[in-house]
């Protein structure tokens, strides 16, 4: 499948320490910020992983810079960017025939702060001991941009079912 390389994890913390927000930059379309975008509408946008430690990551977060992942959001608000989340969970699930989705929120306040999910399917074949937690790590495939342009465009048809 695809060949894996070892992500400088220190640098891409010092960058999100002192770059500005990248998921604003992939919402506005700034060029620097290229990503493939899976789903999107006027409060929310879903984007290929661009270090994906296995194949279909994907991040889910509001358009607005939203820092608290319950206080930023009235409930109404909140369950409605869980919505998206449970269908681009179940476009990739079905997509790349997961074993299992994991789902979580990451970020720190002092860099990478903008709220976002993680969609993480698990392959069918990931062994039981690198599952959760150890399948969050910096091995990271080596996918083409044209498989994730191809990837991208299959789950937004997906999405458009469910
Ligand atoms: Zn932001």
């Amino acid at each position: 499948m695809y060949e894996r390389y070892q992500l400088d994890i220190d640098e891409l913390l010092e960058r999100g320490r002192t770059e500005p927000c990248f998921i604003c930059h992939i919402v506005a379309r700034h060029p620097d910020y290229p990503a493939h975008i899976v789903y999107e509408d006027a409060t929310t946008v879903a984007f290929l992983d661009k270090y994906p430690p296995e194949y279909g990551w994907t991040l889910v977060a509001p358009r607005e810079h939203c820092e608290q992942i319950t206080g930023d959001f009235a409930l109404d608000e909140h369950l409605e960017l869980q919505r998206i989340v449970y269908r681009v969970s179940e476009s990739v699930r079905q997509e790349v025939g997961a074993e299992r989705i994991y789902l979580c929120s990451f970020g720190r306040n002092q860099g990478n702060a903008h709220v976002h999910w993680y969609v993480a399917p698990v392959p069918q074949d990931k062994p039981f001991l690198e599952q959760e937690p150890g399948i969050f790590n910096s091995n990271i495939l080596r996918i083409p941009e044209e498989d994730q342009a191809s990837l991208a465009t299959r789950l937004q048809s997906r999405l458009q079912d469910l």
